[in-house]
């Protein structure tokens, strides 16, 4: 592995990415869990269905079933009886014949079209019809949604709510999924206090453990949080050994930058394997990747914006591949400036913006609000990144950028 020694000057975030990725194996121990259980989790196995769905042709409307041909020759069809969902019709239906019919029942033998109640109307037993339905009309096919042998979800796939209540509809029960990794938060700083206690002169509230927690929630993981250590080198020593026996992969936040992290950096070259990265990233040019004693390390940067984005941009993607998911590609849209966009050229940056369509359709973004790595509320109502390259300078208001919604 490249360390910044060997490798003076920045490292695209591209690159830090793919090194990232090309040193981690994939975790693959899979086990079985209900299906009311599986939101969040990655499936670990391809899903095919053994079965039609829905299984079998079924009314898309409560109304009146019959044969297509029987209508053109008659305004009027007599009632056989009643089909309802779950309580098929079961005798004949003879021409000249309707049934009345519920949403989801099965169609009756011998009858292929629907027309929907109120474009009916009732005489006694004679139906009248309003309208000159197509044959097949508000009839659901069987298998329309899914057919036998259809591979309905991939393995890698992260199960949302729909793609569970989709297994639902075919029956299945229970999915084998991969096992979550364990993730460990540590935030280092003599500085950081816990919200809700008194703050002395020098403090701040420790913030980034709270946004880090929330963007894990929504990843498939188990997560440990060893809460704030001082900047001292026992308890530093501590939490890392501890941390590194009960996580595969360990985050702290705080003291990657050159000047104070001298300890944190003694304490990774003892524990591990570790490589200290100022990334071309803004913000959050420090970053240090490895491995500890047996989990994988991120030392993310303490400034809040800093770890947030270096957490997206960064440790998200390793995650995923380490939990065997395969995410969405993050969706990418050219947006014009709807202001002008300071750029310095030498790093990536990944500017909060918000963005908005005109009457046109036009997508615009503009910076939200200063850009500094402490600026918290710049992310925190924000609704997307504007993305800009290495290379790119001060942007007019109207030039085209690229921005990722949250
Ligand atoms: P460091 O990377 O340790 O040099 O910290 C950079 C800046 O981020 C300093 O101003 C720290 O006080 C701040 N900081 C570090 N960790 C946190 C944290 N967990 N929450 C909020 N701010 C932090
Ligand atoms: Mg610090």
């Amino acid at each position: 592995m490249n360390n910044s020694c060997e490798m003076p000057g920045m490292i695209p975030v591209e690159q830090a990415l793919q090194t990232m990725l090309s040193h981690i194996g994939t975790y693959t121990s899979t086990e079985p869990v209900s299906l009311d259980l599986a939101l969040g989790r990655v499936l670990g196995q391809d899903i095919q269905s053994l079965v039609d769905v829905p299984p079998a042709d079924n009314s898309a409307m409560d109304g009146y079933a019959f044969a297509h041909a029987d209508l053109a020759d008659n305004q009027h069809l007599t009632l056989a009886g009643t089909a309802l969902a779950g309580v098929p019709f079961v005798g004949k239906v003879e021409p000249g014949q309707c049934v009345r019919i519920m949403t989801g029942a099965i169609m009756p033998l011998c009858t292929d079209t629907v027309v929907m109640q109120e474009n009916t109307s009732q005489q006694g037993e004679t139906i009248s019809f309003l309208e000159q339905p197509y044959q097949g009309n508000s009839v659901r096919r069987a298998g329309e949604d899914i057919r036998k042998d259809d591979l309905i979800v991939k393995a890698g796939s992260q199960l949302t709510p729909a793609l569970i209540a989709l297994i639902a509809s075919i029956g299945v029960g229970e999915v084998t999924v991969y096992k979550k990794i364990t993730v460990g938060i540590i935030a280092t700083g003599d500085e950081l206090v816990s919200p809700g206690q008194p703050l002395k002169a020098g403090q701040i509230y420790e913030s980034n453990r709270y946004a880090l927690f929330g963007l894990l929630h929504e990843l498939p993981v188990k997560v440990i949080d060893y809460g704030i250590v001082k900047d001292h080198k026992p308890d530093l020593q501590h939490v890392f050994t501890q941390a590194d026996n009960e996580c595969d992969l360990v985050l702290s936040c705080g003291g990657v930058s050159v000047g104070d992290a001298d300890y944190v950096k003694d304490i990774l070259d003892d524990l591990g394997q570790i490589n200290f990265w100022k990334v071309a990233i803004k913000p959050g040019k420090p970053f240090a990747f490895g491995q500890l004693k047996k989990a994988w390390f991120c030392g993310l940067p303490g400034n809040p914006v800093s770890s947030y984005v270096t957490f997206s941009q960064l440790v998200k993607p390793l995650i995923c591949a380490l939990s065997q998911f395969t995410p969405p590609t993050p969706l990418q849209i050219a947006a014009l400036a709807g202001a002008p966009i300071r750029k310095r050229p030498g790093r990536a940056d990944y500017q909060r913006g918000i963005y908005y369509q005109d009457d046109s359709g036009q997508f615009w973004v503009k910076p939200n609000g200063k850009q500094g790595s402490g600026i918290m509320s710049s992310i925190a109502n924000a609704n997307c990144y504007i993305v800009l390259p290495i290379e790119q300078s001060n942007l007019a208001m109207g030039e085209q950028v690229t921005i990722q919604p949250f």
